[in-house]
C-alpha cells in the first residue's frame, strides 16, 4: 500500500491542489491528514471540503481549534489571530462541524498521527529537539509516527541516532507543510510511504506561490501572510 501523508495546508488551496496532482499520478491508495487545514491563508473553506472528500484519516491541528474557538489563539503572532478570526466568520456551519469532529490523535495498524506529536496532543509542543522527540516516542506504540506543526521536514529513528529510514526501527517522521513551509525552501513538502517497499520519500514541488499570495492580499488577509510563501519562512 501506498500512502500520502499531508500536514499543514493553512488554507493554501494553490498548494494543495498541487499535491493532490503529484498524489494522483503517484499510484496513492490512501491519503492521512495531519491537521491545521486553516489558518494563514485565503481558502479555508475550498481546502476543508478537498481534505472532507480526500482523506481517509485526519487529526485536528492548533490553527484547526483556533479556527472553532479564536479566544484559543491569544499566544498566537498578531498575523496569525487577525487570520484566525477572518477564518472563524468564513467558514460555513458545516466546516465549522467538520473541525469540531476531528480526533487529536489517529492510531492505524501501521502508524499513528499526530498533529505536534502523540506526547500531549492538546498542547501542541514543537518537537525540535532530539530530548522532545524521545518523549514522542514513549507516547505510541506503532512502528512509525507521522507529524507536523514545526512546517519543517525531518525523519529521526527511536535510537535519537538514525535519520534514514530503516525496517526493523521506529521513526519519528514530520512530513513538513503544504501550504507554508518554514525550512528556507518555498516549494510544497509532503510524505509519500510505501508499506511493501518501506520506503518514505518527502515530496518537495513547487506551486503557484504568486497565485496564492494574491488571494491573501485581496482576501484583507495581513500582505506578510502572503510574502512569508516566496521565503518558505
Ligand atoms: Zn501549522
Amino acid at each position: 500500500m501506498r500512502i500520502a501523508v499531508i500536514s499543514d495546508i493553512h488554507s493554501n488551496e494553490h498548494a494543495l491542489r498541487k499535491a493532490l496532482s503529484i498524489i494522483d499520478k503517484s499510484a496513492i491508495d490512501e491519503i492521512y491528514c495531519l491537521g491545521d487545514i486553516v489558518g494563514y491563508g485565503a481558502f479555508p473553506n475550498e481546502c476543508i471540503e478537498l481534505i472532507r472528500q480526500r482523506a481517509k484519516h485526519c487529526v485536528i491541528g492548533n490553527h484547526d481549534v483556533a479556527a472553532i474557538d479564536p479566544t484559543f489563539a491569544d499566544y498566537f503572532t498578531k498575523h496569525g489571530r487577525i487570520a484566525v478570526q477572518w477564518t472563524h466568520s468564513t467558514l460555513t456551519e458545516k466546516n465549522l462541524e467538520f473541525l469540531k469532529s476531528l480526533p487529536y490523535t489517529v492510531t492505524t495498524d501501521l502508524c499513528t498521527l499526530a498533529h505536534s506529536g502523540p506526547a500531549e496532543p492538546e498542547e501542541f509542543e514543537y518537537v525540535q529537539s532530539l530530548q522532545s522527540a524521545a518523549k514522542q516516542f514513549s507516547a505510541f506504540s506503532t512502528q512509525l509516527c507521522f507529524i507536523g506543526h514545526t512546517h519543517i521536514p525531518t525523519l529521526c529513528g527511536e535510537n535519537l541516532k538514525t535519520f534514514v529510514l530503516k525496517n526493523g526501527m521506529r521513526f519519528l517522521i514530520n512530513v513538513g507543510s503544504v501550504g507554508q513551509p518554514r525550512d528556507g525552501n518555498p516549494q510544497l513538502s509532503f510524505g509519500i510511504f510505501d508499506t511493501t517497499l518501506w520506503r518514505y520519500q518527502n515530496i518537495r514541488a513547487e506551486y503557484d506561490v504568486e497565485g496564492a499570495s494574491r488571494a491573501i492580499h485581496d482576501r484583507g488577509l495581513p500582505p506578510l501572510l502572503g510574502k512569508r510563501l516566496f521565503q518558505g519562512q
